[in-house]
Order: C-alpha cells, then structure tokens, then sequence
C-alpha cells in the first residue's frame, strides 16, 4: 500500500516473538505527534511525569488498543482514535496510560520478571537495545516474546491496576482542567465485551479488563469530581487535525474528498483534500489544496511538512528541498521534517547535504526505521561503508531483527575505529543479539 511509504512508516517498537517476528508498526508523523502532545501535556503534567520524556505515538492498526510497554510511551492504535468523538475521550485514553505509568504498575511488572529471570521463561526481554545502551534513556526497544498470548499477559493489568488507573486518570483530567466525562464515554464503547469470547473483544479490553463494577466506579468518580469545565478550543483543534490527517492517509480518498468541507476548520480540511488528491498521484491538486490550508496558517511547520513530502513522492526533490527547508526552519527540533529534508536532498543527489540533515534528525530520535534508513544511504553514498553498517544494524535491531543486526554490527566493528562512540553502538547491538539468544 503506496501510503504506507507516505506516512513515514517505522517499526520502532519490537514486540516480536524469536519466531514468527511480531512486530508493532509505528506510523510516524510530525504534526500528529505535535497534536498528541498538545492533547498530553497538560495531563502528563497533572500526572507528575514529564510531557518532554513521554510521547504518545499511534501504531498502525485498526483494532482499538492503548497501552503502555515501557514508562515512556504510550501507545494508542490508529483504529482507536479514528473511532473516538471528541478531544475530551482521547485525552481520557492518554490519562489512563499516563496513570498507569504514574502509579508503577508495568515498571513493577518488568522488575519482578527481570528478577525472578521469568523474562527468558515468558519469552520476553526488556529490549536489546535499550537494556545494553543503559535502559532508561534508549527507550523503545522493548520486548521480546514467544507468543502472542505471552505478549498479552505481558501488557494486560489486572483489576486492581484497571481501578487505580481510573480514579488517577479522573484526577489527572480534572486537575488539567479538561471534562472528565470522557472517560466514561471510552468505556461505554466496550461495554457489554466482558461477556463475549476472547476473540470476538477488542484488544483494549484484553489489556484493560472492564467489568460492570468498573464502569460504575468510573461514573462515581466523574460525578464527584466532574464540575461542568469548559470545551478547550485549542484541544479541540488538535484532536480534529489528528483525526483529520490520519483517516484521510488511512481511508479511501473519496471518502475523504466528500467530508472534507464540514472538517472542523477550512485548514484542517484543505489539508485533508491534499492527503486524498496526493493518494490519487494527483499532485496538480494536491499541491493547490496544501498552498490553500498554508494561505490560513502561512507559519504552520507542518503544513509545509506536508507539503514537502507530496512534492517529494511527486518526484518534485529540488522543490521539496526548498519547502522542508522552510519546515525545518520554524520547527528546527522535529526529527522527522529533518529526516524529510534529508530523504529530498538523497533524492536530489547530494548525499553530503542529506547526511548534515539525517544526522542531526537522528540525534532527536534515533528510533525511526526510516531515518536510519535514509542515514545507512547517506553515509554509503559517502564513502562510509562502517557508519552505513552500524545505522543499518541499528535499524534492525530496532525492528527485532536482532540476527541480522548482528551480521551487519559485526561487519561495522571491522570498519570503525576502535573505542569510537559507533563503535560502541555496534557493541551494544551485538551484546543485545546476544542477550537475546
Ligand atoms: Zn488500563
């Protein structure tokens, strides 16, 4: 599917079994994970955590899902957002997850497995990567495991958790100032789900076990601490461009050409209009409708973001060059308009320049596939087959190929100089490979 290519697809997390991989696909995009963060903030904030150190990133699935694997993001799949009505539920998800995060609850989890040694007995490691670069700070790279229903045991909560997540979560809202009331309308999606089978239940219920008994709780909660608090416009707009961007790349383009006029704002729709005429490779119109929402929000990095990437895939390269430029000029710190402008300056032939952009795209987030990706090119184009070799193993090693990152590790052992930091980086990688066996 051509708008996999389109969305900066990254598999960043690996929950992947040794045997068949299972990996979760990322989609990556700039302006919906600055919307997510605007959605967070507030909340990560009301939870005592760290809006810069946790990041809600959408995985490309269109069951209905959230979940954390680590303490620093949260996870929310793509079908759930779509299914969602208002900023208000959404914002009641990321609450959810932030409070279990707050309150310890997978941290436990992952300590308890690491040191009873169950982790190889349950098939899954705390990653690779992030255990041999010094856990913490490396992030993703989570877990390994032998089966899907390993996996599930590994992100389910139990009820208790579920309980304490609800009451921190109605806190959170409340004390960020955003209606509550959404929470209850999350749940009401599953209601009834406890009693089918396993398999006819969407996930969410699987890792969030709801009962009847919660749900009342919940609607408790939101009744003491629920006062009427007002509708945020700036949240609002957020969630329509998130929900606007995503299904346009996700859904079929006349389904997003016929609703894109009664979008939320005339630029959230001119912007969803480019994403459907971009998937009809009509790059005439696509562009014209990105210059009409850019005519609204001339200052809008990611607009022009977009904009790029359809003059880019148009095979526009020196015309996209110019407009990532201007992206990355007003928004000098998002990794993936850096990784854009390197992929257009590739596409142009000027490997070198492409190499100043990916690098330091890749210093913001050295965890997308596609940057690393980009930035293995580069450095072959430039003569620098060890760098190539150690961005390719990290690539892998982020994806949970771990054998073949070996392979590609070790040859850049031979190549870089000893004791270098890429040197290190391939030892880390070989040291997880080996972990991992
Ligand atoms: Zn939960």
């Amino acid at each position: 599917m051509k708008w996999i290519r389109f969305l900066v697809m990254a598999t960043a997390i690996s929950l992947m079994a040794a045997t068949p991989a299972r990996a979760i696909n990322l989609l990556r995009d700039a302006d919906i994970e600055y919307a997510l963060r605007q959605l967070s903030a507030p909340i990560l904030r009301a939870a005592g955590l760290s809006p810069s150190r946790i990041r809600v990133l959408v995985v490309d699935d269109s069951s209905l899902n959230a979940f954390v694997a680590d303490t620093q993001h949260i996870l929310i799949h793509s079908g759930l957002i779509l299914k969602l009505n208002t900023a208000e539920e959404l914002q009641a998800v990321i609450a959810h997850e932030a409070a279990h995060i707050a309150n310890g609850h997978l941290s436990r989890r992952v300590a308890n497995m690491r040191n009873a040694r169950t982790a190889a007995g349950l098939g899954l490691v705390l990653s690779g990567i992030a255990a041999a670069a010094g856990g913490a700070e490396a992030g993703i790279g989570v877990a390994a495991g032998t089966s899907s229903s390993a996996l599930r045991n590994f992100l389910a909560h139990t009820r208790a958790e579920e309980s304490a997540a609800d009451q921190s979560s109605i806190r959170y809202l409340t004390s960020a100032g955003i209606n509550p009331e959404g929470a209850v309308k999350v749940q009401e999606i599953f209601r009834g789900q406890e009693v089918l089978s396993e398999n006819r239940q969407d996930p969410y219920m699987r890792t969030h076990p709801l009962s009847r008994d919660r749900l009342r709780a919940l609607q408790g909660y939101v009744a003491a601490y629920g006062k009427d608090q007002k509708s945020d416009g700036t949240a609002n707009y957020w969630y329509a461009r998130t929900q606007g961007k995503l299904s346009a790349f996700l859904r079929n383009p006349n389904w997003t050409l016929r609703r894109a006029d009664s979008s939320a704002t005339q630029d959230i729709g001119f912007m969803r209009q480019a994403v459907a005429y971009h998937k009809q490779s009509n790059l005439k119109k696509a562009v014209a409708s990105i210059d009409k929402a850019l005519q609204l929000r001339p200052n809008d990095p990611f607009l022009l973001d977009l904009k790029g990437q359809i003059l880019l895939e148009g095979r526009q390269a020196n015309a996209a060059i110019a407009v990532y430029r201007q992206a990355a000029a007003k928004a000098p710190k998002e990794a993936l308009i850096l990784g854009g402008l390197g992929r257009a300056l590739l596409a142009a032939g000027q490997p070198r320049e492409a190499l100043k952009a990916l690098e330091s795209a890749r210093a913001r987030d050295g965890q997308d596939a596609r940057i690393l990706r980009d930035l293995a090119v580069a450095y072959a184009q430039t003569k620098q087959p060890g760098l190539a070799s150690v961005a390719t193993a990290e690539r892998y090693a982020l994806q949970g190929r771990l054998k073949d990152a070996a392979i590609h590790a070790k040859r850049a052992e031979a190549l870089v100089p000893r004791g270098s930091p890429p040197w290190q980086r391939a030892q880390d990688i070989l040291a997880a490979a080996q972990a991992a066996r």
